[in-house]
């Protein structure tokens, strides 16, 4: 027997693709717009996962929507909990392909980091993520279907009612921030990341307000000007070295665009101001670019831009060329930082013992189910 086709599931898609599906069902075209904009409120501010709540939408058409299509999450292949809260998850998409997602609750703020694509094309030399092949990029669906699957499995929605006096009030989220800064260079997958990221932050749905969610790039020069003017998100930037011949080893992207051309665009990055700041990434490498000449330069070369500067310590992975800094000379590098005015600029690493940290995602969970696998045999 033929496998019947799989319905679709509406979780992830914009305005746009609703109608286009409403429109498969005959539902006439003057009635759209607001059908839409109850799917809309039902799935992304409510997060039912049944049609049959839906009590403001005609009961043919509840009956209709569940005969054509779902509404179904992203399948979990496993789910980590670390002793200090963070969360990975391993989730499968419809074509068998796995990507990975973290949540990492802090005393005034949760950060969910999303993937924008299965592995990457890019090839940073210390990240492992770079070591893996690129498949393919996700769309825009699977993009938001990672946040809305992270609110599922935190409790992260209002009761399911519209009566339901619990409406949870924004600052009451457990999910405040998004970050673009899982597996993936997401200025490769520009139009589905905008258009995920244009979701996420519409102001009648999810409502993650687009200065809570910060785009992570490696410095796809040409696209960053775009991105400001499309989206306009915050904006990481993985600089990890303050000198062309060693970036162009770590972040093989800037033999392409060099650190000056990046620099400009970042200059360049709209709206930006003291409380609007660009972050940037400094991966500390035991004796690569950790020492205090290079902290220097750092400061040095971003003093005319509003910039905040976040260093990371270096996570290890089997087989990775470089060791994480001394916590000494971290702290050396870091004094510079702050003494230029920097706050707080270390990110303390999460979720350490589920391989949740920047750069581990993905091939990890690879390797451990391949060795489940060996035990089995
Ligand atoms: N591709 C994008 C976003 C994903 S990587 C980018 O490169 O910006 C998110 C951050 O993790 C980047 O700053 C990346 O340089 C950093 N990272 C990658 N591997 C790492 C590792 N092993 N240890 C610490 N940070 C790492
Ligand atoms: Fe890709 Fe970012 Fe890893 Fe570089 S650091 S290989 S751009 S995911």
């Amino acid at each position: 027997m033929a496998d019947l086709p799989r319905k679709e599931s509406l979780v992830g898609l914009g305005r746009a693709e609703l109608a286009d599906r409403l429109a498969t069902l005959d539902v006439p075209e003057r009635q759209r717009r607001m059908r839409v904009s109850q799917l809309w409120s039902w799935i992304y501010v409510r997060g039912v996962t049944d049609f049959a709540v839906m009590t403001d939408i005609a009961k043919e058409l509840r009956a209709e929507l569940a005969d054509h299509f779902t509404l179904e999450r992203l399948d979990i292949v496993t789910e980590q909990v670390s002793v200090d809260g963070t969360r990975k998850w391993l989730l499968r998409l419809h074509d068998g392909k796995e990507v990975e997602t973290v949540y990492i609750p802090e005393s005034d703020r949760g950060t969910l980091c999303i993937s924008s694509q299965v592995g990457c094309t890019l090839t940073c030399s210390f990240c492992h993520t770079g070591t893996q092949r690129l498949v393919r990029n996700l769309s825009a669906a699977e993009i938001v279907g990672q946040i809305m699957l992270a609110r599922d499995r935190i409790g992260d929605w209002p009761g399911a009612v519209p009566s339901d006096p619990r409406g949870l009030p924004q600052g009451d989220r457990m999910i405040t921030n998004v970050v673009l800064m899982g597996m993936g260079e997401p200025l490769y997958n520009f139009d589905n990341v905008r258009d995920a990221c244009a979701i996420a932050a519409d102001g009648e749905g999810l409502s993650i307000s687009k200065r809570r969610i910060t785009l992570s790039t490696s410095g796809v020069v040409p696209e960053i000007p775009r991105w400001g003017e499309e989206a306009g998100t915050m904006l990481a930037i993985s600089l990890h070295a303050v000198r062309d011949e060693l970036r162009n080893e770590l972040v093989p992207i800037n033999k392409k665009w060099p650190i000056k051309d990046l620099l400009d665009a970042c200059r360049a990055y709209p709206g930006l101001s003291n409380a609007k700041r660009i972050t940037f990434e400094y991966v500390m490498l035991k004796g690569v670019n950790d020492s205090v000449e290079d902290a220097k330069a750092l400061v040095r070369l971003l003093a005319k831009i509003p910039a905040k500067i976040n260093l990371i310590p270096f996570n290890p992975w089997p087989g990775a060329p470089y060791e994480c800094s001394d916590w000494e000379q971290i702290e050396k590098f870091a004094e510079v930082v702050n003494r230029a005015g920097y706050a707080s600029p270390v990110r303390s690493p999460r979720g350490r013992d589920i391989m949740a940290a920047c750069g581990q995602l993905k091939s990890a969970s690879v390797k451990q189910r391949a060795s489940e696998r060996m035990a089995q045999m």
